[in-house]
């Protein structure tokens, strides 16, 4: 009986893809029905990054024996306030939310919902803004806006265009050693820049090929690609993909980096940051210190929450 440790490359429903990464050998496993997890509203037990023990035996079936903890995973929700949810990814290094300023036009308080989503998570992010060739005056202006709202939040933005071949170095350099999460609503670009990272593949056919898991159901789903420059992609389709999660009403300015770090001088604790006296976010946001496009966000996301309530 041979064992090891390796990352789950590919979750083909029943069945899945690993690898002992960094070397990229994928080879099928099962699952042992007692590593199932008990927490029922978990659909599945497995996601593409775990990192798990296997054991292969004489007759070559390898079996995942034990699921090793998680730094961090994904979870994606069948409806906002359905029970059951869905573990997309885990040990994720970094998300990128692929944006663009026109085409489509990006709606600052649903990147900004994304942003409080990577926070909750524990998943750093950066924002991508994708097709910048297109952008023609006076889109420098909107451009330098842009920036300015996220850069001053603390978010690292990058410009990409897979026609220029701007800002597709940096990605490529920034991804290299690292589980990197790509998510942007469809037709923003997103298979073109993983095709631009790396032209051996091709996220809408998925490059893992089916012949490995012959005969059985691949309806799905998630996988893991190596880029040839280093480092891993996974390619989560639509940004809506991230769903929402549980939040206390309390809680939510802390996820927003700029208001966490003026949030203690509040007056008040725990403070909302709406109509309290000696708000510190609300006197930063007066002094241009927070964006109002931002503390906007902040408060959409507020009322939501009473609206589930
Ligand atoms: P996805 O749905 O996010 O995977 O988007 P695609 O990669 O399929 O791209 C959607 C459309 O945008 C396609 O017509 C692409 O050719 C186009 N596109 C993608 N990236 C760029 C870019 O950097 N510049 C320009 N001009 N068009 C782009
Ligand atoms: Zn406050």
């Amino acid at each position: 009986m041979m064992q090891g440790e390796a990352t789950v490359v590919k979750n083909a429903g029943s069945h899945y893809l690993l690898s002992a990464l960094p070397a990229w050998k994928p080879f099928p496993a099962v699952l042992r029905g007692k590593v199932r997890l008990k927490a029922s509203e978990i659909t599945n037990p497995i996601a593409v990054g775990d990192h798990v023990h296997y054991e292969t035996g004489a007759d070559g079936t390898t079996v995942i024996t034990e699921i090793l903890p998680r730094s961090n995973y994904v979870i994606r929700r069948s409806t906002n306030l359905s029970r059951q949810a869905h573990i997309i990814a885990a040990n994720v290094d970094r998300a990128y939310l692929i944006v663009s300023l026109y085409f489509p036009e990006v709606k600052l308080p649903f990147l900004d919902r994304l942003l409080v989503t990577c926070e909750v998570y524990g998943i750093p992010a950066t924002i991508v803004l994708s097709k910048t060739d297109l952008y023609r005056e006076p889109a420098a202006e909107e451009l330098a806006h842009f920036r300015a709202i996220y850069e001053g939040a603390g978010y690292q933005v990058i410009e990409t265009s897979v026609r220029t071949g701007e800002g597709i170095d940096a990605i490529r350099e920034a991804c290299k050693g690292c589980v990197n999460l790509f998510s942007g609503e469809s037709g923003v670009g997103k298979s073109s820049l993983i095709k631009a990272l790396d032209p051996s593949l091709d996220p809408k056919i998925g490059v893992i090929s089916a012949a490995h898991l012959q005969g059985k159901h691949t309806t799905s789903l998630y996988e893991m690609y190596p880029l040839a420059s280093g480092g891993y992609v996974i390619d989560s389709p639509g940004l809506r993909g991230f769903g929402l999660v549980d939040l206390e009403k309390e809680e939510i300015a802390r996820y927003f980096p700029e208001m966490l770090r003026v949030g203690a001088d509040c007056r008040f604790t725990p403070c909302t940051h709406t109509h309290e006296p000696g708000c510190a976010v609300k006197a930063a946001v007066d002094a241009g210190l927070i964006s109002p496009e931002r503390y906007n966000s902040y408060l959409g996301m507020l009322e939501e929450d009473k609206k589930f309530r």
